[in-house]
């Protein structure tokens, strides 16, 4: 006997989310598996995509494990290289890197191979986290065409707003007008973008979270984009108890109940990665049916509701997110976003496909 939790991967949900890129995008697709394929498994994920043209992550170790796994496909480190002890690397495993600030290009002019590597060159349009003003595009591109160690570049930007009202609008246009003058590949849309706005779509599309089978908006369901849950977290109820009016539950006695009911308790806390913010009402599933949590999450442990589940009992199936249990909603009310639930799934939480 061991703890019940698990997290199942369905692959044919992640096969029907890339269709679903595929269907609103003819571009080429770079299929975003960063913190650990948003914390579904790096190999898994990729195996299960390697239908995709591209895949995109951060660390050069990881970039390494997919070459090594065989993987013939771009590879592209989202944040560059963050050592010059990285560069060599980068053209022995046919690494793609972005390249976003002064520094990298000074550790590229260090370089002394010629024709090696493939750059995607970042144009900060307005999110203000990474990449070149506007202003030192030109003398960049200048300095990257001419460079001994570039073979060809790609120009990129991230959108900041792509997933609200305020759109791509006024990115899309300093990136456009800064792109005009060269004839090269360009990759902007995540998955917010790829969904709305197609003008924005170029040659490299870069899904990330509809790819699991989420919705990247706040207004819009998963299901109504035609996405499908990729991870189950599921686990099983593990104590039945009876309350009487007045018992509280759990730490901080947060929740009171204000007559008799029937409560779970469930072999999921947040060291599982379940949020422990997620307040009193929470939608979760027992037995299939929608109920609530009560009271704060424990380390190992958070509480439910039975009262309309009379049948429900020690060894019942509780479905956290995934079938049936849209991560969207548990994310919303625990005032986060799937992405975070996602890749806070805890090592310790056994992962079946
Ligand atoms: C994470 C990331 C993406 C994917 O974003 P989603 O919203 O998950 O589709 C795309 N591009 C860059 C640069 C990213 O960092």
């Amino acid at each position: 006997m061991s703890r019940p939790i698990q997290a199942r991967i369905d692959l044919s949900a992640l096969h029907n989310n890339l269709r679903v890129v595929r269907l609103a995008a003819s571009a080429r697709v770079m299929a975003v598996v960063k913190a650990n394929a948003y914390g579904h498994g790096l190999l898994r994920i990729a195996q299960a995509l390697n239908d995709a043209e591209g895949f995109a992550l951060l660390d050069v170790r990881d970039a390494i494990t997919l070459r090594d796994a065989g993987f013939r496909q771009t590879i592209l480190l989202l944040e560059g290289f963050f050592t010059q002890d990285e560069v060599p690397l980068l053209a022995e495993y046919q690494l793609t890197t972005v390249v976003h600030c002064q520094q990298q290009l000074a550790w590229l002019d260090a370089y002394p191979r010629k024709n090696g590597l493939s750059v995607w060159l970042k144009i900060n349009s307005g999110m203000n986290r990474l990449g070149f003003r506007p202003g030192e595009v030109p003398a960049v591109m200048e300095r990257l065409k001419g460079h001994r160690a570039v073979r060809d570049i790609t120009l990129m930007t991230h959108f900041a707003t792509a997933d609200e009202a305020a759109g791509v609008a006024s990115q899309l246009q300093v990136f456009n007008q800064l792109a005009a003058p060269y004839r090269m590949p360009r990759s902007l849309a995540n998955s917010a973008a790829i969904l709305r706005y197609p003008e924005a779509h170029g040659d490299w599309v870069r899904p990330g979270i509809m790819l699991y089978g989420s919705s990247p908006f706040a207004d819009v369901s998963a299901q109504q984009l035609g996405l499908q849950a990729v991870e189950t977290l599921s686990s099983e109820l593990i104590s039945v108890r009876e309350l009487r009016a007045g018992d509280s539950v759990g730490y901080g006695a947060s929740f009171r109940a204000e007559h008799s009911m029937r409560i779970g308790t469930v072999a999921c806390g947040y060291a599982d990665g379940y949020p422990r913010h997620a307040p009193t009402g929470t939608p979760i599933l027992v037995d299939g049916k929608r109920t609530r949590t009560l009271g704060r999450v424990s380390m190992d442990m958070l509480a439910v509701d039975l009262s309309q589940l009379p049948d429900a009992q020690a060894g019942s199936r509780v479905v956290l997110w995934g079938d049936g249990m849209p991560v969207d909603e548990v994310a919303r009310a625990a005032g986060t976003i799937s992405y975070e639930l996602l890749c806070a799934l805890a090592p310790r939480v056994p992962v079946i496909s």
